[in-house]
């Protein structure tokens, strides 16, 4: 199969309608949303959607998300609504927001990996709106890499997976976010089971306390049940090892320093994430300015690419205080790292 790229920025019509041609016949179709690429197929179509599991090499018990493109579609999914569900999605969809609900017996089990909820998300991108709402039927999406590898936040990263596997990739330039989604659970007590776009701070002061699923920033303990199965597969992992080292900027950039010396007496080659506040001290050192430790969604926006563009054996990162959009960045990194986290 050959592998078509068609810039939604050229061509906008013509790219959603070819694409929605696709979905709608069964295939598959990799599209921009604010977040990062997503895979996506006919969302209520079984075998379309176990063509996601197929081509990504997705183990076959990590849900999908269901992707909309008006508020009212939520009616034929979901089964019981709760009382903050409503003010969620007055707030926040179209966004970087999935919601988890209960669902109903329209949505197929491939979509939910057999699971009693379902996950349901309006993304704010205009291309990702258009194409679902020409499909005219929810399109089941998730990142639009092979996985286990750092999700694509350029059509680019997209072609490196995925060329000659599916046979359209929709070409809307950089995403936004960065880092995908937050899902939040609205089954019992809301809790985000993944940090993202949208943060716990901005959730409470919608909705009130929201509490954060354990694995956000910690490995699952051996045999425990994930909320969200996503969280327990291996995740982002670029082509070496990565090392985080958490602490006050200053003292960190001085222990990834020697870190660095270290690796380059053991003949390893390395790359260092810097940061707006430690970049000068880097000097010498290959290295890539990531964003601002004081704006931590710079951070989350250049992560994946970091991760996929650079060969070397060790990243080294600074880590961060997990407020605000540093949760979703120090989830996404720690994940990357397999947990590889030093403080100073
Ligand atoms: P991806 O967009 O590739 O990261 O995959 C979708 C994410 O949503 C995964 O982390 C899933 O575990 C999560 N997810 C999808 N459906 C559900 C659900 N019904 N309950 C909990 N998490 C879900
Ligand atoms: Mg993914």
């Amino acid at each position: 199969m050959t592998t078509q790229v068609i810039s939604t920025i050229a061509q906008a019509e013509a790219g959603t309608s070819l694409a929605a041609d696709y979905i709608r016949k069964g295939e598959l179709v990799a599209f921009p949303t604010e977040t990062v690429y997503g895979l996506g197929a006919n969302g209520l179509h079984e075998a379309a959607v176990q063509k996601i599991f197929e081509v990504k090499g997705r183990p076959d018990d990590n849900p999908l998300i269901l992707h909309l493109s008006k508020k009212s579609e939520v009616r034929d999914l979901w089964d019981t609504v709760p009382r903050q569900a409503q003010p969620l999605m007055d707030n926040f969809w179209p966004g970087p927001l999935t919601l988890v609900f209960r669902r109903s017996a329209r949505v197929p089990d491939a979509v939910t990996a057999g699971l009693p909820t379902v996950a349901l998300r309006m993304p704010q991108n205009k291309t990702a709106r258009a194409l679902i709402a020409k499909a005219g039927v929810p399109i089941a999406a998730p990142s639009a890499n092979l996985s286990g590898r750092p999700s694509p936040t350029k059509a680019e990263h997209v072609r490196e997976d995925f060329d000659g596997l599916i046979p359209l990739i929709l070409d809307g330039g950089l995403c936004r976010v960065g880092v995908e989604s937050t899902v939040l659970s609205l089954v019992g007590k809301p809790t985000i089971l993944r940090p993202g776009g949208i943060t716990r701070e901005m959730l409470e002061a919608v909705i009130g306390p929201v509490a954060l699923a354990e694995s956000v920033l910690a490995p699952l303990p051996d045999g425990q049940a994930a909320l969200s199965p996503g969280m327990k597969h291996k995740h982002y992992a670029p082509a070496g090892r990565v090392r985080v080292v958490t602490g006050a900027p200053e003292k960190a950039a001085a222990r990834i320093l020697a870190l660095a010396r270290q690796a380059e007496v053991e003949g390893l080659s390395c790359h260092i994430a810097a940061t707006t506040q430690t970049k000068a001290r880097y000097r010498g050192w290959p290295h890539t300015l990531v964003g601002d430790r004081d704006r931590p969604e710079t951070l989350c926006a250049n992560l994946f690419a970091l991760l996929r563009e650079t060969e070397a054996d060790l990243i080294l990162a600074e880590g961060i205080p997990p407020a605000d959009a540093g949760l979703a960045y120090m989830n996404r990194l720690l994940r990357a790292a397999g947990f590889d986290v030093e403080e100073v």
